[in-house]
């Protein structure tokens, strides 16, 4: 009895610490972000008057019952809170940290090539490792984003984050912990390269500009247009940016149903590694015209949080059944 009223303790312990989460400012996610990118669509909103003939108003434009009261965003806000829970528990033990990673490449560069090669000053050593660290975790992400997409296995579990008919900031916590897990800790290798790989160059322990314990250029990104990705607002990057940065707009394309539009914008903050590998796709007007999200009819298979997280299990599992070889009766 005791058992059973310490894990009910312990549960809403967690769900209550999920709810104040949304007001931690180190979390992704919280209100004071939200704030920022609200603001953020403000200024967009004043500046285009295109924006301004898609709704009455700012706020209609902004929360649109159509979206935020959609069943897909109902079931994201109550997935936001299992996702966290789940997350607690696996966090901590199943990530590898980009620390102990950086520690393992700098002293093998070290054994391999000797001592340090370069001596810079520390404000230019501290921009190039806030540099690297950030392209190379967003280099982890858009591999680790593609093999979900390109291994019919991983996609099973990528493939619930997809299935959304709508999107508002709570769709980023839409994700299947085997998702969770994979790429968490291909960024965590990735970043943790780069910062043992400039450990070993300057000859000091790397460690990016942070603000929060977050790359001062994710920083800036969260700031802004991070929460504006999984959201109906089409803000796009076109030009040279649209090559760079992954604006909502782009975003919105990768979860496009449409078949031209399947795997492209891999990125996180960036679309520079999509450029370079040929998975990018910059958004157009005729785009935004034509957009539908989501996966098609299978979508609908979706629709409590058991089938987020339990489908994933049992379609992977399906894909390994033996298969019924057609015999052709002799002719
Ligand atoms: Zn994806």
């Amino acid at each position: 009895m005791t058992t059973i009223t310490d894990f009910i303790g312990n549960l809403s312990a967690i769900l209550w610490a999920s709810v104040k989460l949304l007001f931690v400012i180190s979390s992704n996610l919280n209100v004071y972000y939200l704030a920022s990118s609200a603001l953020v669509v403000g200024l967009f909103w004043l500046t285009r008057p295109a924006m301004r003939d898609r709704a009455s108003s700012f706020i209609a434009y902004l929360l649109p019952a159509r979206v935020f009261l959609h069943p897909s965003s109902l079931l994201d806000y109550k997935n936001y809170f299992v996702f966290m829970l789940l997350r607690a528990f696996y966090f901590g033990v199943m990530i590898v940290t980009g620390t102990a990673v950086a520690s393992l490449v700098s002293e093998l560069f070290t054994r391999l090539f000797g001592s340090a090669p370069f001596a810079a000053p520390m404000w230019l050593a501290l921009a190039v490792i806030t540099f690297v660290e950030f392209m190379l975790l967003e280099l982890g992400y858009w591999v680790a984003h593609r093999l979900m997409h390109e291994i019919p296995l991983l996609w099973e579990f990528h493939k619930t984050h997809h299935a959304a008919e709508v999107m508002t900031p709570a769709t980023a916590a839409r994700v299947h912990p085997v998702d969770d897990i994979l790429v968490g800790n291909a960024s965590a290798v990735f970043g943790g390269f780069g910062l043992g790989l400039c450990t070993f160059l300057f000859g000091m322990d790397a460690h990016p500009l942070t603000l929060l314990e977050y790359n001062v250029v994710y920083y800036a990104y969260l700031l802004t247009f991070f929460h504006l990705r999984h959201s109906h607002i089409w803000i796009a990057f076109d030009g040279w940016l649209g090559h760079i940065l992954h604006s909502p707009a782009h975003h919105q394309i990768h979860h496009s149903e449409a078949p031209r539009h399947a795997g492209k914008n891999l990125g996180y903050c960036l679309v520079c590694w999509d450029w370079a590998f040929g998975t990018l796709h910059v958004p157009t007007e005729q785009d935004r015209q034509s957009l539908s999200l989501g996966i098609g009819p299978e979508g609908a298979e979706y629709r409590t949080l058991s089938d987020l997280f339990l489908l994933p299990f049992w379609k992977a599992a399906m894909l390994f059944r033996p298969r019924r070889q057609i015999v052709h009766p002799a002719e």
